[in-house]
Parts: C-alpha cells; structure tokens; sequence
C-alpha cells in the first residue's frame, strides 16, 4: 500500500511540474527567456566548419537551463512551437546573415523543423514568410537546411509535400535528423527531395567497441552517396570516432569532440579559429 500512495505522489508531482512548465512555456518568448546556440557541423575532409546547426535554450528565471528534450515535446503539445519556431529562424537569419558575410565559401544554418510546425494549416505560409525575411537580408535559401525526423514522411500529406517542393524551390536544403531510429521506409529517400541524412548519434556512440555499429554506419554512408545524398554523423565525442568515420567516407561530422553547441559570439570566435587552421 505504501507503495501506491508512494507512486501516486510521484505522479502527481510530475503532473504539476508539466503544468507549470506548460504555463511558464506561454510566456518565456516576450520574457526573452530563449536563447539559439550553435554548434559547429565539420566537414570532415577539410577539418573546417561552414554550417552550423541552431538549437534552442530555455533559460527559466527559477530552474535554470532547462534542455529542449524536455521542454520541445510540451511546446508541441500546446502548439506554441510554432511561434517559437519562427522565432528560432528570424535569431538564425540574422547570425546567419553575419556570418556569410564573413566566411569565404557559402555559410549555411540548420534548423530544427518539428511536425507539429510542418503539419500545421500555417505550415506553408510560415515557409514563405521565412524566404521573405532571408531575401530582405540579401541571404537565398541556400544558406539554410531544415533538419526533419524520419516519421514526418511516413504519413505524409499533400500539405507536407507542398511545403518540401517550398522548400526545394527556394534552395533550402533538407536534412532527414536522427536517421536509423526511425521505421525507415527507405522509399522515400529516393522520391523525396532530401540532401543529408544524419546518422543518429546512437549509433556513433559505440563505433570503436561495436563491430555491428561500425557495419551499419558504413552500410549508411554507402547507400546515401549511391543515392546522391550528403551523409552528417551526429554525437562525435572521440578522435577515433571521427577517424572511422573520415575512413567510412563520411561528409560531416558534429558533436562534443569538435565543439559543445554555445551562444553565438562564442561560436563565431570558434569558427574563425578552426578555418584558419591549415590541415
Ligand atoms: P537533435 O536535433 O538531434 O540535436 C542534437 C542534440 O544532440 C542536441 O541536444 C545536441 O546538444 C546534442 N549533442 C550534440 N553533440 C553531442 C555529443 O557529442 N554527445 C552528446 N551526448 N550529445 C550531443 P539538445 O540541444 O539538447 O537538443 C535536443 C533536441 O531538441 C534536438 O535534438 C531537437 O530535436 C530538439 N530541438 C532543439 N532545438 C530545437 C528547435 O529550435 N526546434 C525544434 N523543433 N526542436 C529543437
Ligand atoms: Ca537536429
Ligand atoms: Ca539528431
């Protein structure tokens, strides 16, 4: 019995915290409470950095930094994703906008897309509203990647199909995210117009000890570049992670052994750091 009383606390303690996080959620865009961070994304044959991934942080005025993995799905639940979502791509535009200016070869942002945002009624305005504001800053969709997850497709709508033909026809790139996680139906690899898949990090995690691992990573590789596609490896955290994957033929490669995702001046001070290294 003390065991259920136990548990139904536990519960209810959960419950509330989710509801006054939900509630805190409404008003943490006009409080300034977000933050896009940044992390570098290599292009493991140069060893240099021209895109980068945006990731959102939560600073909450009394619980500190809180991770999108908690907080994102409750965005979702209450539709404020697409607010916030939105506003993640107007912060990315403009260190975009920045940072092109300053890099000799074209620079590119990528951005998380939920699909709550895709799957909207507003999801294909959003997209034009979105190539609006980059024309203005004299950026082209070229300068952008929308990451994606694998479900998305497996139902995929009119709708969704109308925004990804949006997307293509702007130059805007698209990223399939944590790819091999999924139900991968690899069908629509092929009739969908998608530029990178990123090998999901739980498959990099194990490379150097799981002989599987490193069969499948390989076995990714391939088949993305028979199909014309850019492979990204996520979560790299060691330099022998890096080294079978560069021996794999892996494009890019991101995660804790190039640099943690960090505020945007010091991502900069970064950059300019590892592209004027000579390799
Ligand atoms: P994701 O898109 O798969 O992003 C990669 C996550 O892996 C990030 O977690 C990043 O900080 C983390 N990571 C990168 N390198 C390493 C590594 O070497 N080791 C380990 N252990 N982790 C690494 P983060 O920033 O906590 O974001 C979690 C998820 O929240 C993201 O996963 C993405 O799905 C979602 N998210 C973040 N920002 C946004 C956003 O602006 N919009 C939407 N819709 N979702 C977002
Ligand atoms: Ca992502
Ligand atoms: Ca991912």
């Amino acid at each position: 019995r003390n065991r259920y009383s136990y548990f139904t606390q536990a519960m209810q303690e959960s419950a509330q915290k989710r509801l006054s996080l939900i509630k805190d959620l409404r008003v943490a865009l006009v409080k300034n409470q977000f933050k896009v961070y940044y992390q570098p994304i290599i292009e493991i044959s140069s060893g240099h950095v021209y895109k980068v991934e945006a990731l959102l942080r939560w600073l909450h005025p009394e619980l500190g930094m809180i991770s999108p993995a908690e907080f994102i799905p409750l965005a979702e639940e209450t539709r404020n994703i697409i607010e916030i979502g939105a506003w993640v791509r107007t912060e990315s535009a403009t260190w975009c906008k920045r940072w092109k200016d300053m890099c000799t070869r074209p620079f590119q942002v990528s951005i998380n897309r939920s699909p709550v945002e895709f799957m909207d009624d507003g999801g294909l305005a959003s997209i034009t509203r979105f190539i609006e504001q980059i024309t203005k800053l004299g950026l082209t969709g070229n300068n952008f990647v929308l990451e994606i997850t694998e479900g998305m497709l497996l139902n995929l709508s009119a709708s969704v199909g109308k925004e990804l033909i949006a997307l293509r026809d702007a130059g805007i790139q698209v990223a399939l995210d944590d790819f091999g996680t999924g139900y991968s139906s690899l069908s629509y690899l092929n009739k969908l117009d998608i530029d990178y898949l990123k090998i999901d990090r739980s498959f990099v995690s194990n490379l150097a000890t799981n002989a599987d691992d490193l069969v499948l990573c390989v076995a990714i590789i391939g088949m993305a570049h028979k199909l014309g596609l850019m492979v990204i490896a996520e979560g790299v955290e060691t330099s022998e992670q890096n080294e079978l994957l560069k021996q794999a033929g892996c494009d890019y490669a991101q995660g804790y052994f190039y640099s943690r995702p960090a505020p945007p001046e010091e991502m900069e001070t970064w950059m300019m750091a590892c592209n004027s290294k000579t390799v």
